[in-house]
């Protein structure tokens, strides 16, 4: 007799905890840091603040492999009553909107406090308090499984005489801190790149980090969005159309879609073959499938607006990719917004040269989606492909070659190739605008280098001609009886100006080269 049951969400979660990244030990850890740096992010940049973020890792029993993880901010808080379900319900969230954000599933903390609570049965400590509140809130959750429902275990109130803003939590898990550091400092730097006005503090147990805020610019904040017509499915539909009051279709259309005026809705349906004037409601089931199959298929919709995404902008990028990669040189583009599905997408790169980047058979990938930069599953990710397949001999590189290249992401709906969620899949329309980005990168610094070439070039010359100065002035000298240190100053001016830079200016260019270009340059004369 097989025993028939319903595994409750919470609890399918729990045991599957490896597909939202809890594997074991040091992933948890690493996960953990990045659903609270992400929900501290979102809850900062989206309404305009600066983000201020600390994080903590603390060793609490080595025996046993606990540590605690302390993460705080300076964003929008929540408020006292959300809190409890904020934590300890499986898919309850405020980001189920069509608008850019790190989070997207509803899931992150609870993935945390269900991995806390199963591997220490210590619940999660949080203190929040919303903008302008006069209060400050802790509790102590759990989550019970079973029903999805929180487990409020304390709860307290205290006037907020500062008016402090921020939320801060505090949990307790199994995690292993050696194995995880690495990956732990690669994102908060990768974060730093991508966020460069974040200040983000992190203190872990032999680890210090403090990446400090490189510039007061926000990216411009995301707004809320509608559906695009080619974006939804048949059950959406549905839903949309229960809560569509009496519309005609064609007013349900103008109002539930985005890019849709009168005159398209009007075109669309009489291409589909729709009455404009029927009731939405009185569609039939079969009336509705063929509905969604012509929304995905016409033509003539206007391309889905680009106002829901945020995308972090060249110059941003190029300023964090300066301070974290310490790059000689970064050079950044931002597509215009382009769609796949009816999802708006925009794709940004950055190729980052020299400097403290050390030189490499293939070209250090950074990749980023939604400002989240993903670390594992590289091979998986349609980014690799893109560059690996980039020709860069075209673009004077050759490797070794001390090359960075950045590529983001940013979408209401980023085609992730798994539930991971650390790689993007092969999305002709994204694959397509990568290689574009990346050649548009790669334009600026084709030009770059070209520029240092002729520099060395004339570096080159000069030291050739040089050589002669002292003989020539020599027998200039004696045949025109005037002293020869005048007579090889205005010699070395001459060749100054032929090639029309002085030597002091050329070494300065070229010191960053390569190291036997650098001899070169050392080598001319002072
Ligand atoms: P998601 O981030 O995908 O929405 P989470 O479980 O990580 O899912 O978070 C649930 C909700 O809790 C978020 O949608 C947000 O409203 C709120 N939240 C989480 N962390 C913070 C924070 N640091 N500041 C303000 N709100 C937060
Ligand atoms: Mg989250």
């Amino acid at each position: 007799m097989y025993a028939y049951e319903a595994l409750p969400v919470a609890e399918w979660f729990r045991r599957n905890r490896e597909l939202a990244g809890f594997h074991n030990p040091t992933r948890a850890l690493y996960q953990t840091i990045r659903e609270l740096t992400e929900n501290s992010l979102d809850a900062t940049e989206t309404y305009g603040i600066l983000p201020t973020i600390l994080l903590r890792v603390n060793v609490e029993d080595e025996q046993k492999g606990w540590v605690s993880v302390y993460a705080e901010d300076n964003g929008i808080g929540i408020p006292g009553n959300e809190i409890p379900n904020v934590f300890g319900r499986v898919f309850y969230s405020s980001k189920y909107r069509i608008k850019q954000h790190r989070g997207v599933f509803g899931l992150g903390l609870k993935m945390v406090v269900l991995y806390a609570q199963s591997t220490t049965n210590k619940p999660v400590l949080v203190r929040s308090a919303p903008l302008k509140s006069d209060k400050i809130f802790e509790y102590q959750i759990m989550i019970d499984t079973n029903s999805n429902s929180p487990i409020i275990l304390d709860k307290r109130e205290y006037p907020n005489k500062y008016r402090w803003h921020g939320t801060a939590v505090k949990v307790y898990l199994e995690g292993n801190w050696l194995a995880s550091k690495k990956r732990i400092e690669d994102y908060l730097r990768r974060t730093a790149i991508i966020a460069p006005y974040a200040e983000i503090i992190f203190k872990g147990p032999d680890l210090e980090l403090w990446l400090k805020r490189r510039t007061t610019k926000l990216p411009p904040a995301p707004k809320e969005g509608l559906p695009h017509p080619r974006s939804v499915d048949v059950d959406t539909l549905k839903q949309m159309i229960q809560e569509s009051r009496g519309l005609t279709l064609q007013e349900f259309l103008m109002e539930n879609f985005d890019a849709v005026g009168e005159g398209t809705a009007k075109a669309f349906l009489e291409w589909a073959g729709f009455n404009p004037n029927m009731k939405v409601r009185a569609l039939t089931p079969e009336e509705l499938v063929r509905l969604v199959e012509k929304m995905k298929q016409y033509e003539g919709w206007r391309r889905p607006r680009s106002d829901w995404l945020s995308p972090a902008g060249a110059e941003l990028l190029e300023i964090g990719a300066k301070a974290i990669l310490g790059a000689e040189a970064v050079f950044a583009v931002t597509r215009k917004p382009e769609s796949y599905g009816g999802h708006p997408f925009i794709v940004e790169a950055a190729v980052a040269w020299g400097g403290q980047i050390p030189p490499g058979d293939r070209p250090v990938l950074l990749r980023y989606a939604n400002k989240i930069p993903l670390l594992y599953d590289e091979g998986a990710d349609v980014a690799r492909k893109v560059v690996d397949e980039f020709n860069w001999q075209n673009y004077k590189v050759k490797f070794p070659a001390p090359l960075a290249v950045i590529i983001h992401v940013c979408s209401t709906k980023i085609p992730y190739a798994s539930a991971g969620k650390e790689a993007i899949a092969e999305v002709p329309e994204i694959e397509k605008e990568m290689r574009l980005a990346l050649r548009d990168a790669a334009k600026k610094l084709r030009l770059y280098l070209s520029r240092k070439e002729k520099e060395m070039e004339m570096l080159n010359r000069y030291i050739t001609l040089a050589k002669y100065i002292d003989e020539v002035a020599y027998n200039l000298a004696l045949v025109t009886r005037i002293d020869k240190e005048p007579i090889a100053g205005n010699l070395h001016k001459l060749i100054e100006k032929k090639i029309g830079l002085t030597v002091d200016e050329l070494v300065k260019h070229t010191l960053s080269m390569s190291s036997t270009q650098q001899e070169m340059a050392e080598a001319a004369p002072q």
